[in-house]
């Protein structure tokens, strides 16, 4: 096989995965692999060189790997979103549309303080629900997004759109 020249190219494909007729982007081939790893983190990064950023807050569960590089990488402090009743302190929530029933993310209600500069982190945008969440989580306490930066976007489902309309700059590697 040659070697991987771009992100996508360490990206695999499960078929049917979690459910019939779900094409499932698998970015753990990336993660797993030093070189493709790098590659994605510094190119999230790219179009946020010098611009002064406080925190990066990644949505769980894959935003977590990506956002602890970055945040390690730019020497500021990380924040994660989890799902319902899983972060330890006094948080707020949002609730979600997902494609059957809502779905709940919350935050620590001390963890951004207000006027500081958010990049929000993610592996893959697809309908954009959980990444609004997010963003209003970061918004409810004040914070200022820079921008939110994901390995894939799946165009048809509107996600990036979906972000733009809140005036959100929005960086994807590739669809
Ligand atoms: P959205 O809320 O519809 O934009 O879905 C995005 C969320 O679902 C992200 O947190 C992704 O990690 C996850 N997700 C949805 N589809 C995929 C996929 O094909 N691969 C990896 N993650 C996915």
């Amino acid at each position: 096989m040659p070697r991987p020249s771009s992100v996508k190219d360490y990206i695999r494909t499960i078929v049917d995965f979690p459910h019939e007729g779900i094409m499932f982007r698998d970015v753990t081939t990336l993660f797993a692999d030093p070189r493709g790893f790098r590659m994605a983190i510094d190119q999230m990064l790219h179009p946020y060189a010098g611009q002064p950023i406080d925190k990066v807050v990644g949505l769980e569960a894959r935003g977590f790997i990506l956002g602890g590089a970055i945040a390690h990488q730019l020497t500021v402090g990380f924040v994660p979103i989890r799902k319902k009743g899983k972060l330890p302190g006094t948080t707020i929530s949002e609730e979600y549309k997902l494609e059957y029933g809502e779905a709940i993310v919350e935050i620590h209600d001390d963890a951004i303080q207000p006027g500081e500069r958010i990049l929000v982190v993610d592996d893959l945008l697809a309908t954009g629900g959980t990444a609004e969440a997010g963003i209003k989580l970061i918004e409810r306490l004040g914070g200022e997004i820079v921008g939110c930066a994901f390995i894939v976007d799946l165009p048809e489902l509107g996600g990036r759109k979906r972000l733009e309309e809140m005036d959100m700059d929005v960086h994807v590697l590739c669809e």
